[in-house]
């Protein structure tokens, strides 16, 4: 039985060990296919520097009594309490978010998926207490004179403010990390789409699978959440440049310290290789993979090709193959058959996408765009094609159904192009050519976090350009934020004090023992 068996519904936080509604009416969630409102979420006079502090004492403490191992056990079973509720959080996903099936499989399944892989790789760190970071190293003449790096977890909360577009597993990829870290998390889900992340916090908290404290969750605006923030609290923010930058300026952030990861957005590419023939492989996993990043969850990820690279001499056919898949795309409500793109999050979202294209028309011609698609949150995919050499295809991200292709007359050129992007979260490279993949990504790695090469051996069974995996680390420099997370135990460190710890070899060699798993 979802949330949805009686709308609308006031979406009620989790603070301090309790549920509780902020006054007043609150702001509304609706449903992008009809525009009806399902929800509404408040958090007008709700304490948050007593849930701060609750989370801080209550939570910390539960969770630093343990070892990874044991933390990795709760996300173990916070995993199996979402698995068995994924159709309830499916039809929230479809009504909430305008999901259809596959996209929010990316999202809930996504979730699930990293809280069963930190659960693992969680396991595998045993008793340990501490992150180890290299062997003891001997500092003075004195042999008994030792140091070593070891990683102290933070005393604080973990804030975690969360992005509209993946109210799932945007909760959760952070939730598994902190949680392993032994971070008490304070999720704030965007208010647009929370009613996701609410209900799941509520089943997970029902099922009683966590320590108290050690999950709190935020539903309406932050109000006044980081004026209370203290040394070892950490902010993990995911969503726009501009809010980012406001929660880095922040006096209070600021005056505190306390550790800010931002992953923000990004004008991402794709790039087809340099004499890439029409018929070959490469140009048709190109073409596949722009078409699939446009129309998955209706462009709106962080990650989605929003510039397609490609030679001059093949622009027209690049062009051509993918107008003519785009017109195979049934745009429509999700819970209709047929549909393999549904809205995007709101009627205001759309109108942020023409106005982005609108911008973007100065300098590109429309390729493909449907005229016949009305009503609330419904936008045709269009693809442009760059004109001229305005730097505003590198500037804008419309976060939507949109890309660009632009050409390019060789390799050098086709790096800058792609470098002015000014830092972005990932890029994909397809080509037939092993050595120019390999060239490729290490030119590319300088201003971007994930590069993706793709030619015929890995076309059918890649992971997909958009796809954040948990063992892969997530982020890129410059206008992407310059965070990072996930990647596998790297991600535990943002939640970690790196000490190096000098005194007596017996003394670091008892510290070091904290960093090791129990021998089986
Ligand atoms: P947003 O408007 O920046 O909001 C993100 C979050 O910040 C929401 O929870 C929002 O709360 C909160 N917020 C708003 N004002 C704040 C303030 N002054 N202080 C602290 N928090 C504040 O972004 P969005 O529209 O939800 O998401 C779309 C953007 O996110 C796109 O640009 C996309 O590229 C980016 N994104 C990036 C990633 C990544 O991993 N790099 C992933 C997903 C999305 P309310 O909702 O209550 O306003």
């Amino acid at each position: 039985m979802t949330a949805l068996h009686a709308v609308p519904v006031a979406i009620e936080s989790y603070l301090a060990g309790a549920f509780a509604s902020g006054g007043g009416e609150g702001t509304s969630l609706v449903d992008p296919s009809s525009g009806e409102v399902i929800a509404t979420a408040s958090s007008a006079g709700l304490d948050l520097r007593a849930a701060l502090a609750y989370a801080r004492g209550i939570g910390r403490t539960a969770l630093g009594r343990l070892s990874f191992a044991e933390r990795a056990a709760l996300l173990g079973s916070v995993a199996d309490v979402l698995q068995a509720r994924r159709d309830d959080w499916n039809a929230i996903a479809q009504r909430n978010s305008g999901n259809t099936p596959r996209d929010a499989a990316i999202d809930v399944d996504g979730a699930i998926g990293t809280l069963k892989y930190y659960a693992k790789i969680g396991a595998a760190l045993g008793a340990a207490t501490l992150l180890g970071d290299g062997d003891a190293q001997r500092l003075a003449r004195d042999p008994n004179f030792v140091g070593v790096h070891v990683g102290v977890p933070l005393a604080g909360v973990a804030i975690h403010i969360n992005a509209y577009n993946f109210p799932a597993w945007g909760l959760w990829e952070k939730a598994a990390v902190a949680i392993l870290a032994g971070a008490p998390v304070f999720a704030k889900p965007a208010t647009a789409t929370a009613l996701l992340a609410a209900e799941m916090v509520r089943a997970v908290i029902d099922a009683q699978v966590l320590p108290e404290g050690a999950l709190s969750l935020l539903a309406g605006s932050v109000g006044d959440l980081l004026d209370h923030v203290e040394l070892g609290d950490v902010i993990a923010f995911t969503g726009s440049a501009e809010t980012g930058e406001r929660i880095r300026l922040h006096p209070h952030v600021r005056a505190t310290g306390v550790r800010v990861n931002v992953e923000a957005d990004s004008v991402n590419a794709a790039l087809l290789a340099p004499a890439t023939a029409v018929a070959s492989p490469a140009f048709a996993a190109f073409v596949r993979e722009v078409v699939r990043e446009m129309t998955s969850k209706s462009g709106q990820k962080c990650t989605a090709i929003r510039r397609a690279i490609v030679p001059n001499a093949i622009k027209d056919a690049v062009v051509e193959a993918i107008a003519r898949s785009l017109s195979d795309v049934v745009v429509g409500d999700p819970g209709a058959e047929g549909v393999s793109m549904g809205p995007v999050v709101s009627a205001g979202q759309r109108t942020a996408i023409e106005a982005g294209i609108e911008a973007l028309s100065r300098s590109t011609r429309i390729a493909f765009r449907r005229s016949d698609l009305a009503g609330e949150a419904f936008v045709s995919p269009t693809l442009l094609v760059a004109q001229d050499d305005d730097a505003i295809v590198h500037e804008i991200e419309v976060f939507g159904p949109v890309a660009t292709v632009i050409g390019y007359d060789d390799a050098a050129h086709a790096y800058a192009l792609a470098a002015r992007g000014g830092g972005s979260l990932a890029i994909s490279v397809f080509s037939d050519d092993a050595a120019f993949l390999a060239d490729a990504a290490v030119v590319l790695g300088a201003t971007h976090g994930r590069v993706l090469l793709v030619d015929p051996s890995v076309a059918e069974s890649h992971t997909g350009h958009g796809i954040v995996l948990p063992s892969c680390t997530h982020g890129g420099p410059g206008r992407a934020g310059g965070g990072e997370e996930l990647g596998g135990l790297r991600g535990l460190w943002f939640y970690h004090q790196r000490v190096a710890m000098q005194g007596p070899a017996a003394v670091v060699d008892t510290i070091v023992q904290r960093t090791k798993p129990a021998l089986a």
